[in-house]
């Protein structure tokens, strides 16, 4: 068997030692005689598989007792809307801060709900940099401030947390979550996408402070009412088991592991050795600032694009695949999700010095 080192942004690795449980127990779950698949959602089993899911979650992120943890569909992208739906309680005004192609997203769909206004935007540069605090004008009355703590595409992350004074914060971590210990207290709501750092895709994660649920706006899909999800305990309807098993698998090995210091700390190290190559190198640039490059998508262009496609050839050849960057901005990038080995990403650099040499 080989396995090859998958730098895509998502759906993306995941940990070997995962697939492996989970392929172990695909046809009988611990002597139940079926997989996790074929469960009822109603049942004793699975009601336990995602209750252990949701402790590790909360163990992992030290998530405080006041924030629910619900277990959703539809993708990041449904939370755009579902975010104004539920958050707005009333009001009207709903902030944004943009800083790439999926918080302009989460700011055009919310646009349906609200009166957006722009609290601050890298857009002037390329939206190569995170927006510094002293920029942001948020408006007090506002119900919330969104932002994007790390835009998978253009490869910028917060390395903090904003201030708001008072405004509840809500950030689309789907890129990152995971990734390093994160002060949930600092924020309204953090959602993420599983198909990145959590899980197999069709899972979403959100945590939400409980006084900020309850007041969703008539009309609100009772799916992505968060209090009737919250008081269903994420299972309204047929939540994804699967996904939801499996995420419970990578919280667990995350735990094994150390937590989320101990992956903070693999995972520093991995973008050190790329970025490093990078900037060591004629041939590859990042264009981000550097004080907001992204630990987990790592974007870069070659000097000449015509070697664009050699690039990526060689890398395929290697066992490096899935290097292309996102459609929209071309060149390449790596991302290096907790499941990316620091191997795979010394098998890159290696790559590209010896591509530099023959093609430099
Ligand atoms: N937000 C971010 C930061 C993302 O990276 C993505 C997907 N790559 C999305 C939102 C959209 O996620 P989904 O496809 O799960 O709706």
């Amino acid at each position: 068997m080989a396995r090859v080192y998958n730098f895509g942004a998502g759906p993306a690795m995941l940990p070997e030692e995962v697939l492996a449980r989970a392929g172990d127990e695909l046809l009988d779950w611990r002597g139940t005689g079926m997989s996790v698949m074929e469960m009822s959602h109603r049942g004793e089993e699975f009601i336990g598989i995602a209750a252990e899911a949701e402790r590790d979650l909360r163990e992992l992120l030290s998530i405080p007792s006041h924030y629910k943890v619900l277990f959703l569909q539809g993708g990041a992208t449904l939370q755009f809307a579902a975010v104004p739906m539920n958050l707005l309680g009333g009001r009207r005004k709903a902030d944004y801060v943009l800083t790439g192609e999926w918080s302009r997203k989460a700011a055009a769909e919310a646009a349906a709900y609200a009166d957006v206004a722009i609290a601050a935007s890298s857009e002037d540069r390329g939206y190569g940099y995170a927006p510094p605090q002293e920029q942001w004008r948020v408006r007090p009355e506002a119900a919330y401030v969104h932002y994007c703590s790390n835009e998978t595409i253009g490869g910028v992350e917060f390395h903090w947390i904003p201030q708001t004074d008072g405004v509840p914060l809500v950030a689309d971590a789907s890129s990152h979550l995971l990734s390093r210990p994160l002060d949930i207290s600092r924020f309204g709501l953090v959602y993420a996408g599983a198909q990145k750092n959590i899980g197999p895709a069709g899972l979403t994660i959100v945590i939400v402070r409980e006084d900020l649920i309850g007041r969703a706006a008539a009309g609100t899909p009772s799916v992505i009412d968060y209090a009737r999800q919250a008081k269903a305990d994420s299972m309204l309807n047929t939540p994804p088991t699967w996904a939801i098993y499996l995420a419970g698998l990578v919280f667990k090995w995350l735990k094994s592991i150390g937590g989320l210091a101990a992956i903070e700390a693999r995972n520093i190290e991995k973008a050190r050795l790329l970025y490093e190559a990078i900037d060591a190198s004629g041939l590859y640039r990042n264009r981000v600032e550097p004080r907001d490059r992204s630990r987990m998508n790592v974007t870069f262009v070659l000097a000449d694009p015509r070697l664009d496609d050699p690039f990526l050839k060689g890398a395929e050849e290697r066992g490096l695949v899935q290097l292309k960057g996102h459609r929209s901005v071309g060149g390449m990038r790596a991302s290096l999700y907790n499941a990316m080995p620091l191997a795979g990403v010394q098998r890159l650099v290696a790559y590209m010095r010896e591509f530099e040499q023959r093609h430099g």
